[in-house]
């Protein structure tokens, strides 16, 4: 038997799962996966979207990143085992969905492996209370399965943000202004193609804020990976 992996118990329905990952074959095809969505920031679009299609917003405003790319839409059982990852601390989840993001990831990438992975930074309060960032330990289980080298120091979060539930798109912009600052000289130099990793992307303006940082500092190409989109 191999000391690291062997059977281990599935982590929703507790039935035993052969290899490293700890959640069972039925279950990863039962994740909710989203069907019709926005080419660009994966909002889903209804089952009525025709492929390619760009959502509204996408189409007047487009945002400062090419590609989002969510494991899937934020309901039951993703919502919940993101809920156990942050709030709980429980890694193992955040190793199996950060392993089937990679899975899913790797054949978008290899035709153009990007340069770093930066995750969200929390602000130094918030992260002092939890002790640990999640999409920072989402972006070391890309790192491992991709190659990918990860970028923890080149952004930096100045402050806490507000809550963005309830805001109208111009308060969330004006929300996240100014939170985020870059720190260059964390990088030999300016890499051209970036992938910012976060938990659940809700509003896109905190994912659109250093998008646009990174854009401004000269990143040619900027993604965005996530467990879960919220629509
Ligand atoms: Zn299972
Ligand atoms: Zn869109």
């Amino acid at each position: 038997m191999h000391l690291l992996s062997g059977p281990n118990s599935c982590l929703l329905c507790g039935a035993s799962s052969q290899g490293t990952l700890t959640l069972c074959k039925p279950c990863q095809t039962e994740l909710p996966s989203i069907q019709a969505a926005c080419i660009r920031c994966a909002l889903a679009l209804g089952p009525e979207a025709a492929e390619q299609q760009l959502c509204g917003q996408c189409c007047v405003d487009p945002p400062p990143f090419e590609h989002c790319y969510p494991l899937g839409d934020y309901g039951f059982p993703l919502r919940e085992m993101i809920a156990r990852l942050k709030f709980h601390g429980r890694f193992s989840i955040g190793r199996a969905l950060g392993q089937l993001l990679a899975q899913r990831l790797a054949p978008i990438f290899s035709a153009e492996p990007p340069d770093a992975l930066l995750p969200v930074p929390l602000h130094s309060g918030r992260l002092r209370q939890r002790g640990f960032n999640q999409s920072l330990e989402i972006a070391q289980q890309l790192s491992q399965h991709l190659g990918t080298p990860i970028a923890p120091h080149y952004c930096k979060r100045l402050r806490a943000s507000k809550p963005q539930r309830g805001l109208s798109a111009a308060a969330r912009k004006q929300n996240v202004q100014g939170i985020f600052r870059l720190e260059p000289k964390a990088m030999k130099s300016t890499p051209r193609h970036i992938v910012i990793v976060d938990d659940v992307v809700t509003t896109m303006a905190t994912v659109q804020a250093i998008a646009y940082l990174l854009k401004k500092e000269g990143v040619e190409r900027v993604d965005v990976a996530c467990l879960a989109r919220v629509s």
